[in-house]
């Protein structure tokens, strides 16, 4: 059951992040709730107010940075809102995908990009994605902005570098070079993902050879985690290569990830899928390679 709470509107994020501080531990941020709500009706959070960040102007805007070639995802957009997005689907197709994928549509009409981010569920698909292509999460506080690498804010399953008072305001995808192709890749019987891979790659300018790898797996570890060992076999080799030597390169898994048993599966179970989905989304990242652009 959904004990009693106050709902707070706030018009600034500075305003959301002083109610969170004035209320401590008993208040906790609010986007689309699909998470919160769950955790709080059955008894495992409980708060007394509930700081609403969607009331918060430009919160949920998805712009294209052309300074900086940056894909700005304001923290409130919807899952849908991002998988719609015609400036998404210009500037970074991947992402789209990756959007799709998520939940149903009930929960991605009202769950949020930030939300997923925040809420850190191992489970989750858009982490996975921000960690390969190294995008930066802006977040703002009582001690004002800073910039954290998705790297470094995925701590741990449910929890972030986030600061309790602290908002996620946006989250700043590089956008990919005109050379560079990638997918994404997910499974999963339950509704969550069992496994999500993301994989970039980044040809040099005579698309010769891969000048740049980047592989993630997601839902394996607590966190979504860089595959550094698949990326030195993929990085300096032409595409050609790169698919004759799938098998090679999938191999590099072992030793890589340290998965541990659970409801999704066995260590050993998730090692197996892991290879097979590398495998199965570096073939379709060189597919996509159409002479430059990531389709
Ligand atoms: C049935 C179901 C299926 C799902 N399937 C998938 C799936 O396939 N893939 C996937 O990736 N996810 C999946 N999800 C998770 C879903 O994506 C998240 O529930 C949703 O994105 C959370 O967003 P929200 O806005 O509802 O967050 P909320 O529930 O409002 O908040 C979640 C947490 O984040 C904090 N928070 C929210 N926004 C901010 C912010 N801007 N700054 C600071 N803190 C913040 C809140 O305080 C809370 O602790 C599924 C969820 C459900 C219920």
């Amino acid at each position: 059951m959904l004990r009693r709470f106050e709902l707070h509107q706030p018009a600034t994020v500075q305003e959301a992040s002083r109610l969170r501080g004035r209320y401590g531990d008993d208040a906790g941020f609010y986007a689309g709730g699909t998470e919160l709500l769950l955790v709080m009706k059955e008894g495992l959070l409980r708060y007394g107010h509930l700081v609403d960040l969607k009331t918060i102007p430009r919160l949920d805007g998805i712009v294209h940075d052309a300074g900086s070639n940056t894909l700005r995802i304001g923290a409130v957009a919807t899952h849908t809102s991002v998988e719609r997005s015609p400036v998404v689907a210009r500037h970074f197709p991947l992402l789209a995908e990756v959007e799709r994928a998520v939940a149903n549509v009930r929960v991605k009409n009202v769950g949020t990009i930030g939300g997923n981010l925040c809420f850190a569920e191992p489970h989750a698909d858009p982490g996975t994605l921000c960690v390969a292509c190294e995008a930066i999460m802006h977040l703002e506080g009582p001690a004002g902005c800073r910039e954290v690498p998705a790297g470094e804010f995925f701590l741990d399953a449910y929890e972030t570098a986030r600061g309790a008072d602290e908002v996620l305001t946006e989250v700043r995808l590089p956008v990919p070079g005109p050379h560079t192709c990638g997918a994404y890749m997910k499974f999963g019987f339950h509704e969550r993902p069992t496994l999500g891979v993301a994989v970039l790659l980044m040809l040099d300018t005579g698309h010769a050879h891969v000048a740049e790898a980047r592989v993630a797996v997601g839902c394996v570890h607590p966190r979504p985690t860089r595959l550094r060992e698949v990326e030195v076999k993929i990085k300096g080799r032409t595409v050609a290569d790169v698919l004759r030597t799938l098998d090679e390169i999938s191999q590099a898994v072992d030793g890589t990830i340290t998965p541990t048993d659970d409801l999704h599966g066995s260590a050993e179970y998730k090692t197996e899928m892991t290879k097979v989905f590398v495998r199965r989304a570096i073939r379709t990242a060189c597919a996509r390679f159409d002479g430059g652009h990531l389709s």
